[in-house]
């Protein structure tokens, strides 16, 4: 089983819900529509990983990209909740990478088939040390930001997100009843790109943790 931490308490990951073309940017450079409501894929919690591990590059994909996103920690269960209390059970946040295989993707997308080899493999969804909800309470001023080996290709302020946290979790819970342990990955702004093995990502919000995580062959 998947744990997060939260300050001093441990968290069995459930399900990682997953929020695509959140930043109109990055829909426009992948070609596509910007989104009406929220566009939701689920990962399971055994591709996770955290900060100091390190990504095995797929070995039958040519084009992993990486997705810096900012991500919820659902801290209680909760069913049609209205905005308040979306909020109220976001109980922290975390920086983390969506990774993706885009050539996997794009075939899929072309058939119109689910995305879900694409974006489920070992690895593919890491997060940096969560930080509680009251002392990190977003602005939206803050800056979103990946670097691939120190140079910065992914940068833009939160308040560019098209459906903002606690809208999110609103419309899932809508779906499916959110449960302690879930994880939400908001989507990624513009300046999306391949990685290779050797490379060091690097994904920061101000006023969080940051993860770094190499990836290897
Ligand atoms: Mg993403």
């Amino acid at each position: 089983m998947k744990k997060v931490k939260l300050e001093n308490k441990e968290f069995t990951v459930g399900k990682i819900v997953c929020v695509g073309r959140n930043y109109a940017k990055h829909a426009e450079e992948l070609g596509n529509e910007v989104p009406e409501f929220p566009l939701i894929f689920l990962k399971p919690a055994s591709v996770l990983i955290h900060s100091g591990d390190k990504i095995i590059h797929p070995l039958y994909s040519d084009e992993m990209h990486y997705e810096a996103e900012l991500v919820l920690l659902i801290t209680e269960q909760i069913k049609n909740a209205d905005s308040e209390e979306a909020l109220k059970a976001i109980g922290g946040y975390a920086v983390g990478l969506d990774m993706t295989l885009r050539d996997i993707q794009s075939k899929l997308k072309a058939k119109g088939h689910p995305w879900t080899l694409a974006k489920v493999f070992d690895g593919s969804a890491a997060v940096g040390d969560f930080v509680s909800a009251e002392k990190f309470n977003p602005t939206f001023e803050e800056f979103i930001e990946l670097k691939l080996n120190g140079e910065t290709r992914q940068k833009s302020q939160l308040k560019n997100m098209i459906f903002k946290p606690a809208g999110i979790v609103k419309y899932i819970s809508e779906k499916m009843t959110l449960e302690e342990g879930d994880l939400i990955f908001t989507g990624t702004p513009a300046g999306v790109g391949r990685t290779v093995p050797g490379d060091r990502l690097e994904a920061s919000v101000n006023g969080l943790p940051v993860l770094s995580v190499e990836v290897t062959a």
